[in-house]
C-alpha cells in the first residue's frame, strides 16, 4: 500500500481538488491511503473562530460564516448542481460545529480548540471524497478518529501506538482508495484531539508505519526538499536524495516542508518518503531513504522567524549549573516552549525559544523570581547545515547578529533585522 498526503496548499480551491484527481490518474490509486489536510488556510480561519468564541466577540457568527462561504464556493465550482448529497453532508458538519459552539460547557481552551479546528479536515475530506466519486474514482472515506488513538494532551496529543496499530491492522481496507483526515485523532473518551499544527505529514507516517506501507508521498507546491525555502532564498536548489538523518535534522531545525515528527516512524521501518510537486507529479522530487552517503554537498539554509532570545543570569553571581538548568528546562516543558538553541556560560544561560502557545509572559514572571531575565522578541534563527564561509556571510549581511553557535556540521545564527 502507498500512502499519499495532500496538504492545505494542494486543496486550497476547486482547481486544487481537480488537480488531485489528475495526480491520481497519473500515478495510480489502487491500494492507496490518502491523508488530506484542511483546505488552504482553513485551520487559521477556525483559530479566529475559537478566539472569537472565547472573547465572546460579536464577530463570532461572521467568522463562522466566512469559513462556510469559502467552502461553499469550492462546492459550487466542483459540483455545479446543489442537489448533490455533498452539500447536505457539508451543511450537517457546519451544523455540528455550530451546535458545539452553542452548547459547549468546557472552559478548557485546548480541548475546545481541538473540537473546533477538526472540522477543517472533516469538511475537506468530505468534499474531496465526494468529488472523486462524482468523477470516476471510487473512494472509501474513513474517520481517522476511529484509527489514531491518543492521550488527552489536546493540541499536541501523543499517539497510543498499540491501540492505533490494532485499529489500523484490523480495519483499514486494502486494494481500495481510502480517504482520511490528517492532523486528527481521538482520546480514550472519543473526544477529538490534534497532533500539533501542520501535523498531517505525521498522520501519513503513522498510517504508513502501521500498514507497513511501500512508501509515503507528500505532495507539495515545491519540486521537493530544497536546500532552502524558495520563498526566502533565491536560487534554492532541489535535493534529489537525502538520508532520513539529514531530513530529520532539516525538519528539526525548522524546514517546514516536512513536519519533524514524520521521519522517525518511517526510518524505523525503512519506508521511503517522497516529497513531490503536485503541479508536476511525474517528476522525481526528493527521495528520503536510508544511507549515510546521501548527505547534500551544498549548504542548506533554514530560517525560523518570530523567535524569542532569552538570557538568564543568576542574581547573586551563582553558577548556572545542573540543578538550575534542570529546573529551567522543567519550566520550558511545563509552559510548552520549543527550545531551538542553547548556550551557557558560568553565570548566564541563553536560549532561543518559540512561544507557540502564548505562555511567555507567565513563564517570564516565574523565572524573574530567581534569575535576571533579559530577552529579545521577534528575532530570526538561521541554521546552516554544511555551512561554509560564503553561506554565513550571506546570512549575516545587513543584520545584527545577537548570537552565533558553530558545531561540526551546523552553524546557528540569531539575528535581528536592521
Ligand atoms: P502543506 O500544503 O503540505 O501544508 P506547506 O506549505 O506546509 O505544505 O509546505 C510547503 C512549503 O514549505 C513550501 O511552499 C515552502 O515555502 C516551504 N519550505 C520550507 N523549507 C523548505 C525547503 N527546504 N524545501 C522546500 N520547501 C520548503
Ligand atoms: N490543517 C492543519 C494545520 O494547518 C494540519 C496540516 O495542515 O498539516 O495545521
Ligand atoms: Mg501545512
Amino acid at each position: 500500500m502507498r500512502v499519499f498526503k495532500f496538504g492545505g496548499a494542494s486543496v486550497k480551491d476547486a482547481a486544487g481538488v481537480r488537480n488531485v484527481y489528475d495526480v491520481l490518474q497519473k500515478v495510480g490509486y489502487e491500494d492507496v491511503l490518502l491523508v488530506v489536510s484542511a483546505m488552504g488556510k482553513t485551520t487559521n480561519a477556525l483559530e479566529v473562530v475559537i478566539k472569537n468564541y472565547f472573547d465572546k466577540s460579536k464577530e463570532l457568527q461572521a467568522s463562522v460564516q466566512e469559513v462556510k462561504k469559502y467552502h461553499n464556493e469550492i462546492l459550487m465550482d466542483l459540483f455545479e448542481e446543489e442537489k448533490h448529497v455533498v452539500f447536505k453532508n457539508v451543511t450537517t458538519l457546519f451544523a455540528e460545529l455550530e451546535y458545539f459552539l452553542n452548547h459547549n460547557k468546557s472552559p478548557n481552551y485546548n480541548f475546545v480548540y481541538d473540537q473546533i479546528v477538526s472540522f477543517g479536515e472533516l469538511i475537506s475530506t468530505t468534499i474531496l471524497s465526494h468529488y472523486m466519486n462524482y468523477k470516476d474514482i471510487k473512494t472509501n472515506w474513513i474517520d481517522v478518529r476511529d484509527f489514531i488513538k491518543t492521550d488527552s494532551n489536546y493540541r499536541d496529543a501523543g499517539v497510543d501506538w498499540d491501540l492505533t496499530q490494532q485499529n489500523i491492522s484490523k480495519n483499514v481496507k486494502r486494494k481500495v482508495l481510502n480517504v482520511t483526515q490528517g492532523f486528527l485523532g481521538s482520546d480514550e473518551n472519543n473526544f477529538t484531539t490534534t497532533l500539533g499544527r501542520e501535523g498531517s505529514d505525521y498522520t501519513a507516517a503513522i498510517f504508513a508505519y502501521c500498514l507497513n506501507a511501500e512508501s509515503v508521498t507528500i505532495w507539495k507546491d515545491v519540486p521537493g526538499v530544497m536546500n532552502a525555502d524558495p520563498r526566502f532564498f533565491e536560487n534554492a536548489t532541489l535535493l534529489n536524495q537525502i538520508s532520513y538523518r539529514e531530513a530529520i535534522e532539516l525538519a528539526f531545525y525548522g524546514a517546514t516542508v516536512i513536519h519533524p515528527k514524520t521521519l522517525q516512524p518511517l526510518r524505523r521501518k525503512e519506508i521511503p518518503l517522497f516529497v513531490k510537486s503536485f503541479i508536476n507529479p511525474v517528476l522525481p522530487g526528493t527521495s528520503v531513504s536510508k544511507g549515510a552517503d546521501l548527505e547534500p554537498h551544498l549548504p542548506c539554509f533554514i530560517i525560523k522567524k518570530n523567535q524569542l532570545l532569552v538570557s538568564l543570569s543568576s542574581i547573586n553571581f551563582d553558577f548556572i549549573m545542573e540543578e538550575n538548568i534542570s529546573e529551567i528546562f522543567g519550566l520550558f516543558h511545563k509552559y510548552k516552549m520549543k527550545v531551538s538553541l542553547i548556550q551557557n556560560s558560568a553565570i548566564s544561560f541563553s536560549v532561543c525559544i518559540e512561544d507557540k502557545f502564548g505562555n511567555f509572559n507567565e513563564l517570564k514572571n516565574i523565572l524573574s523570581k530567581k534569575f535576571q531575565v533579559s530577552y529579545n522578541e521577534n528575532v530570526s534563527l538561521y541554521t546552516i547545515r554544511h555551512f561554509d564561509e560564503k553561506a554565513s556571510q550571506m546570512v549575516e549581511k545587513n543584520k545584527e547578529v545577537l548570537l552565533k553557535q558553530v558545531s561540526r556540521e551546523t552553524m546557528q545564527i540569531v539575528t535581528k533585522e536592521v
